[in-house]
């Protein structure tokens, strides 16, 4: 390969920017040190790679480009949630947010500049769909998270959990996410375990069975949001094409496959999903296999029509799914007086700390 048809050098695989520098006839350990700057010792410029000759970079640097995305813009939360805004190579703006809890730090990171889907309740599905992120973006956004959690903690413990439950549908980026999975979790990398990353998803039939098929190392949250279709159409729009009984065959799919628990996600909305009717439904969904339910609190958006569950609702929601034997938690909501809660990322300008 020539490379010139290459933009960002880290799309390429080991094996991609090693035929590439044999082409080139540069000796086969450089392969290796390009790839350790690129990922493990996380570079910003192929100047920064001061172990390779000065031709070798002035060859790399005259075939590819490399884009980073980079924080511009942080905001702390009263209960030390930070939210980031990363600018990418193309002045496109996606959020990560860094969640504090017991000392540890789970990132919350973004699959892709907004989102498709159009869910009622999300801001960020209400700014369209603009493009994917690469995997090279992704784990920047991972990387700059973990060095803010070192900062934070004064340790070298850094994040303690990585959720893919930012902006956009991690599934319908799934290629580029199961590659920033892999260098997360690679020695190459991050070197993160990868029981501390969860990707969360809506809900796509076809790539589920995909991650199943994979055997992605990592959890799976899905965000159902409703246990019926007539409710489920009303919140998530993406449900009236692939309704329910196709997420349930795919779910079995990957439960048999995979041998996994996974998450169920369950946002309350005043009088549309909090009954308990809605909670025997979810119930009786849940049959299907093992999964532990989290309860979330909604974090209301400008311009919706879907409002707040009462805590007493929720309670009672919870306590219906307690008395069938199911693992619940309630989630508290974090970071809402700055829009970093789940639901509300939408690129909105942040000041600069
Ligand atoms: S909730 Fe998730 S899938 Fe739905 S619009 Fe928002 S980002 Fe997209």
């Amino acid at each position: 390969m020539s490379g010139k048809s290459v933009s960002d050098i880290r799309d390429l695989t080991p094996g991609d920017i090693s035929s590439f520098l044999l082409i080139n006839n540069e000796k086969p350990f450089r392969a290796r040190q390009v790839f350790e700057w690129l990922w493990k010792k996380q570079c910003a410029s192929f100047d920064e790679m001061t172990d390779i000759p000065k031709s070798c970079r002035e060859l790399l640097k005259s075939n590819f480009t490399f884009h980073k995305a980079i924080i511009t813009k942080t905001q702390e939360s009263k209960d030390g949630t930070v939210k980031t805004g990363l600018t990418l190579h193309d002045d496109s703006f996606v959020e990560g947010v860094l969640i504090p809890s017991g000392g540890r730090y789970t990132a919350c990171v973004s699959s892709q500049v907004g989102c498709p889907l159009g869910c009622v309740f999300c801001a960020t599905g209400k700014l369209g769909f603009k493009r994917n992120l690469s995997a090279g973006e992704i784990f920047d956004q991972a990387a700059c998270l973990n060095k803010l959690a070192f900062e934070k903690t004064n340790s070298p413990a850094g994040l303690s959990n990585i959720v893919y439950m930012g902006m956009g549908e991690p599934l319908l980026n799934y290629e580029n996410v199961k590659r920033s999975v892999e260098m997360i979790t690679s020695a190459d990398g991050m070197g993160m375990s990868s029981q501390r990353i969860t990707i969360s998803s809506l809900g796509i039939p076809k790539m589920i069975r995909q991650m199943a098929d994979d055997e992605l190392k990592c959890h799976f949250a899905l965000s159902l949001h409703a246990a019926g279709d007539d409710k489920r159409n009303r919140l998530v729009p993406f449900n009236l094409k692939h309704p329910l009984e196709e997420l349930l065959t795919a779910l079995k799919y990957y439960h048999k496959r995979t041998g996994k628990r996974f998450t169920i996600e369950y946002i309350l909305f005043k009088d549309i999903n909090d009954s308990i009717s809605d909670a025997r439904e979810l119930a009786a969904f849940c049959k299907n296999f093992p999964v532990k339910v989290n309860l979330l609190e909604y974090n209301e958006i400008e311009g919706t029509l879907v409002f707040k569950s009462k805590p007493e609702r929720l309670q009672a929601f919870a306590g219906f799914l307690e008395s069938k034997n199911m693992v619940v938690n309630i989630r508290k909501s974090r970071g809402r007086d700055i829009d970093a809660a789940c639901g509300q990322l939408a690129g909105k300008n942040i000041t600069l700390l």
